[in-house]
């Protein structure tokens, strides 16, 4: 077993940091660390009234500070760091692992803060660099992206000679009882579903208008709920690992008054991230406005409902058409009553936690930086199931929405 750091106590590092101290077999020791500290005390508090069998260790830190991050690792000699701060942290956490010899993984891809656009292109570029130094890098092993590249990569193992259509449908079916809230950070979310949306047809991308295309999508255990195309970061490296895709989609449900409360704030400025004047001070609408919105990490008390996150796929296998469905569905309520946290966080989490004993155990461990489906699926699917994530399949069925 191995000892871990995971950088940021919010919804998300609040499941790893839980899930990884109950596994004592990998993990030899769980440490926590994030810019406020009292966070990171708190879920440490928690862990240790309901009983988990390793105690959680917390510190402080920036992890936009380089050598902030190279004291912390230097001092605490882990075997890999989970990141689950914010995008922004990606490259900074990167490069603090290849100086001091530290395995990495995260679940969102690089962002800059003053530019909505997130690609793999910044963390690709890595590649070398992790290789030389004999370590590895695991990008986006939460559940969207994440899951749903093992599932994919699952499918091709098993079920297809050539995968032709993917879609990724993502329902959150819950109730949180808010009348505005983001299931994770607020600030990824909004620069998230603000910007163009865009699909993989034919080789290129199709761009269209944000939320321009929707349609009601039918749910295992929810029924139809109506779901909108918008770009996720997982199109990227799937379309490339998978060049046999002729198309790949990725589809998430959205309320109508969630909707109506994001056209407001957008028609506002509020949803802004160029920087304005306020009493003599230069802030960014979007940061105020994540300040005033509840944190996902607060959600979980009284949330309500499911989720279900699956993937779609037609190809062919031994000469004939063939339809595949694989999805989880995820109670949040019952995430609460497990680890106090709702079911985005938690769906997040468990699957960073199960990468990291992949590569702890060696069976996910090579030097380079990689996506979830460049490994083999098997092993992550089996883990899904045994810690908290059972997954369902269907094959040669009619898919919901036509192709
Ligand atoms: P939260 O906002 O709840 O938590 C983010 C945490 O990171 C906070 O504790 C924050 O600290 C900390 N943090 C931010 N900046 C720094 C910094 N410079 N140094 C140290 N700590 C920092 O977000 P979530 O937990 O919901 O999301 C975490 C990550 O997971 C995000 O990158 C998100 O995009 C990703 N995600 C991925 C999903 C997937 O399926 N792949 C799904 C959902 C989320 P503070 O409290 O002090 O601000």
């Amino acid at each position: 077993s191995k000892k871990v750091i995971i950088i940021g106590a919010g919804g998300v590092g609040n499941v790893v940091a839980k899930k990884c101290a109950l596994n004592p077999q990998v993990f030899s020791e769980v440490l926590l660390a994030s810019r406020t500290l009292s966070k990171c005390d708190a879920i440490a508090k928690e862990a240790k009234e309901i009983g988990l069998p390793i105690s959680i260790k917390t510190r402080q830190v920036d992890a936009d500070s380089v050598p902030e991050l190279i004291k912390l690792f230097t001092e605490e000699k882990p075997f890999m760091v989970i990141n689950v701060a914010l995008p922004y942290q990606d490259l900074t956490i990167m490069d603090a692992c290849l100086a001091t010899g530290v395995h990495y993984l995260d679940t969102a891809n690089y962002e800059p803060k003053d530019e909505a656009k997130f690609e793999y292109s910044w963390q690709w570029a890595y590649q070398e660099r992790f290789k030389e130094a004999g370590l590895m890098a695991l990008l986006g092993c939460g559940f969207d992206p994440g899951v749903t590249g093992v599932y994919t990569a699952y499918a091709h193992k098993h079920y297809f000679d050539e995968m032709h259509y993917l879609d990724i449908i993502d329902c959150n079916a819950g109730d949180h009882g808010k009348a505005f809230a983001t299931n994770f950070n607020p600030e990824i979310n909004i620069r998230e579903i603000t910007q163009k949306g865009k699909y993989w047809e034919n080789g290129q991308w199709v761009e269209i208008d944000a939320m321009s295309i929707h349609k009601p999508i039918e749910y295992p255990n929810i029924g139809p709920k109506e779901s909108y195309l918008l770009y996720h970061e997982e199109l990227e490296s799937l379309t490339k690992n998978f060049p046999t895709l002729k198309r790949a989609r990725f589809w998430m449900t959205f309320g109508q008054a969630y909707l109506t409360h994001l056209e407001v704030l957008q028609n506002v400025g509020m949803t802004s991230i160029q920087p304005i004047k306020f009493n003599g001070m230069d802030i960014i609408p979007l940061e105020f406005l994540k300040a005033v919105l509840p944190e996902p990490g607060t959600l979980g008390e009284n949330y309500s409902g499911q989720t279900s996150i699956g993937c779609q796929i037609k190809g062919i296998k031994d000469g004939q058409d063939a339809t595949y469905y694989v999805y989880n569905n995820c109670h949040h309520a019952e995430c609460y009553k497990e680890v106090q946290a709702q079911g985005v966080s938690y769906t997040t989490g468990v699957p960073a936690m199960i990468g990291a004993s992949l590569m702890i155990q060696g069976d996910w461990m090579k030097a380079g930086v990689y996506n979830v489906e460049e490994f083999n699926p098997d092993p992550f699917m089996e883990m899904l199931n045994i810690h908290g994530l059972p997954w369902h399949e269907l094959h040669n069925i009619t898919l919901p929405h036509e192709y």
